[in-house]
């Protein structure tokens, strides 16, 4: 039995980007926050200090930032004929853990989608009509359109100190920058970070050949910078070990750096770490959830968080699975292509490229940043005629060093043995001087690729685990093939003394070495509640006061990186306008979302949108006597480790804290705040259920 505590306006469900954003953004409107993270919390003081910081093997081979699978994993097959077995070690995607999440390992890079990705289907029907999708191809507009979000990208970028270069300001076209991006109301925070010898080789030929270079736009700060915060960033030291690793510079953005230091100060906010939710309370009838139910890992004990909003920010997998486990909304059916939840789960086309190298050029590839690098957006989205191609969607094309690290970054010329001294040999001799183009390609939706609730495996809660059904298809190869050929021509015309081979994207996908932590889709939104799980402020159709933040409301995935949509998103969201407690009262303006469009003394963007079954009523506290400070750690007791056959279900019982019973109420709750992140040797005591391993 779940011990139940004292009811808080808000819980966030994760604590990385967007469930500090909500946070921050909830408070501000003097909501009470409670903020459940499954990991443990993280110092950057502490945890991104030098020298360690700089430990590849520590960071990028052992994964000490990554979700522990031996608590809970994803199962995985490629199609819906096979039985799909449980990922042991995370490889292909590297979901993030403890507070602040992926944010903290997030490599920077901070796009806008484009308007067409905005609207891609109607896009696509307008240009070359609707025969031009696939049948199996359930590709969905936006819920909102780019001019929309517009100045809530801008709030992001401003949140990050993003480093980059305008090309398309008001409307104005600007050698330079991205010509093909939406209009912006405002430049960049920072200027683009300083481009070393590889990224402007590649400029140069692009340029040449009619092409339009730019900057990387990336949240690694070019220059002290402070946010809209008021925190000030670090300027980028161009370290080289930047995604897999924090920065001790404070230059990379992240909740750490530019949300979380206000939001810790805030009385009305307080973190729980090592707090995993393991299902919402869902009043089916009242279309609405009345809290969540979290296992504390280092106790095992069980409580049950009672709250007015809910906001799901446990990333992709955690946002579908906890739907599925609390019975919210239907579950996607690959066969009838009825229900929402798990629908649409793309991916993207990554490890794609071709490497030269330059006999006469020495490009000290150790010394770089995500923001180094120069690309260009010809060959991205429908920035080209797609007319006889045969295919949707497109690539970026990318090149410039940014982390050339002594394990990972190992570039020989086709031949070169894999092991022994002869690959020592080559490695040596052809560091200083091998250059890559990159392409990372969009992935749009295939009917056959979901995400669902395995029927034979569980986690360390007892509970199904989520199964991932996913493979490239006939689409991304050609798109693959096609792009691959633009990035090769550039190759050629910047005259290598050796040209590799290109990578191409064949054969199925694999979920051994990493390509990108951009897994997309399965809570999808939209304005249709028979096609998507939330509307285009985020709320669930199926619960009115439920917001799901984060990519997995991404119809389908574009070819740049998701964290600058998903943070504006996150502040445009219905949950984050809430109308402000009045300071002389402490008492609570009417609620938004009680009114009807148009009532009097409303902002525009705070309306009820338009759809009867979203016009909901939530019910939230209106005093700030009603949450005291302090409310939650006077609400809990001593509780005695779960008995057998509770809802801690591990073959051993989670340890409890040493002395956790001899500490005051209050005293524990503080505990609790302070704790450090536990070793993950801890998680290991927990002996995790048989897999089978996902290495083949
Ligand atoms: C190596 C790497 C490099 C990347 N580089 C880039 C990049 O350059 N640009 C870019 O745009 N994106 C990049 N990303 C992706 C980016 O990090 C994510 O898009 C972003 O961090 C997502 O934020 P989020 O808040 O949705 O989820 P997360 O940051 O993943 O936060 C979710 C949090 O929820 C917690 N959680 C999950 N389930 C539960 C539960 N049941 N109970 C309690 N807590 C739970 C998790 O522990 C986690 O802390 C990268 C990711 C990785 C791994
Ligand atoms: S490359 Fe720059 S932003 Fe990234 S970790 Fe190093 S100093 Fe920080």
């Amino acid at each position: 039995m779940a011990t139940k505590l004292k009811e808080v306006d808000a819980v966030m469900v994760g604590m990385g980007w967007t469930g500090s954003i909500m946070a921050r953004e909830l408070t501000k409107a003097g909501l009470t926050v409670v903020g459940l993270e499954r990991g443990g919390d993280i110092k950057p003081s502490e945890h991104f200090a030098m020298p360690a910081v700089r430990d590849e093997l520590r960071f990028s081979r052992r994964l000490e930032l990554i979700q522990d699978p031996a608590m809970e994993t994803l199962t995985f097959r490629h199609r819906p004929s096979e039985s799909a077995l449980p990922m042991r070690r995370f490889g292909s995607f590297l979901p993030g853990d403890g507070v602040g999440g992926a944010g903290n390992h997030w490599g920077g890079h901070t796009w806008r989608y484009l308007p067409t990705d905005h609207a891609t289907r109607s896009h696509i029907v307008q240009r070359y009509g609707a025969k031009a999708i696939p049948a199996d191809m359930p590709i969905q507009d936006w819920a909102m359109s780019y001019d929309e979000l517009e100045p809530y990208y801008d709030k992001f970028e401003k949140l990050c100190g993003v480093a980059g270069k305008a090309g398309n300001l008001r409307g104005r076209k600007i050698d330079g920058g991205n010509v093909f991006e939406g209009p912006r109301q405002s430049e960049f925070p920072t200027p683009p970070l300083e481009q070393n010898l590889s990224g402007l080789m590649f400029a140069e030929t692009a340029r040449e050949l009619g092409y339009h270079p730019f900057p990387r736009p990336s949240s690694n700060c070019s220059r002290p910078y402070t946010n809209i915060e008021g925190l000030t960033l670090g300027a980028c030291q161009l370290c080289g070990y930047c995604d897999r690793n924090g920065c001790e510079a404070n230059a990379k953005a992240g909740p750490h750096v530019c949300v979380l230091p206000r939001l810790r100060e805030d009385a009305k906010f307080e973190m729980r770490t090592r707090s995993w939710v393991s299902r919402l309370v869902y009043d089916k009838a009242a279309k609405k959830v009345t809290g969540v139910v979290y296992t504390d890992t280092r106790s095992g004990e069980e409580y049950e968080q009672p709250a007015g909003i809910v906001v799901l920010s446990a990333y992709v997998f955690g946002n579908v699975s906890l739907l599925l486990h609390s019975g919210i909304g239907e579950q996607y059916d690959p066969a009838t292509q009825r229900g929402t939840v798990g629908k649409n789960y793309c991916y993207q086309l990554s490890r794609m490229g071709v490497t030269m190298f330059f006999e006469d050029r020495n490009f000290n590839p150790f010394m770089g940043a995500p923001g180094t690098q120069m690309v260009i957006d010809d060959f991205d989205a429908d920035n080209f005629d797609h007319g006889s191609l045969g295919f949707l969607g497109g690539a970026i094309i990318t090149c410039g060093h940014g982390d050339g690290r002594p394990i990972s970054y190992r570039p020989t010329p086709a031949g070169t043995p894999r092991w022994g001294s002869a690959w020592k040999k080559a490695t040596a001799r052809w560091y200083q001087h091998a250059l890559n183009i990159s392409l990372s390609g969009s992935n749009y939706a295939n009917r056959h690729n979901y995400l669902d609730l395995d029927p034979t495996y569980k986690d360390q809660l007892g509970r199904p685990l989520l199964r991932m059904t996913y493979n490239f298809v006939d689409n991304d190869y050609k798109l693959s093939e096609y792009c691959m050929s633009k990035a090769v021509q550039i190759a050629k015309t910047m005259k290598p003394t050796i040209l590799g081979e290109p990578r191409l994207r064949r054969g199925d996908y694999d979920i051994v070495p990493y390509q990108s932590t951009h897994n997309t889709g399965g809570t999808i939104q939209g304005t249709d509640p028979k096609s998507s799980v939330v509307n285009r402020y985020l709320q669930a159709w199926d619960a009115h006061n439920l917001f799901i933040m984060g990519a997995s409301t991404f119809p389908q995935q574009v070819a740049y990186n998701p964290t600058g949509p998903l943070g504006a998103m996150t502040y445009r969201s219905r949950a984050a306008r809430l109308p402000h407690r009045s300071a002389d009262q402490g008492q609570r303006q009417p609620h938004a979302l009680r009114g009807r469009p148009g009532s009097e003394g409303r902002r525009r963007h705070d309306r009820v949108p338009e759809d009867p079954q979203v016009a909901g009523h939530l019910r939230i506290r209106t005093t700030a006597a009603d949450y005291p400070p302090g409310s939650y750690a006077g609400s809990l007791r001593p509780a005695p480790i779960s008995p057998a056959g509770s809802t801690a279900r591990s073959s051993r019982p989670c340890r409890r804290r040493k002395g956790a019973g001899s500490r005051s109420p209050r005293r524990r709750g503080r505990a609790r705040f302070r704790s450090a992140r536990a070793p993950s040797a801890r998680h290991r005591r927990i002996r995790p259920r048989p897999t089978c391993d996902s290495r083949r």
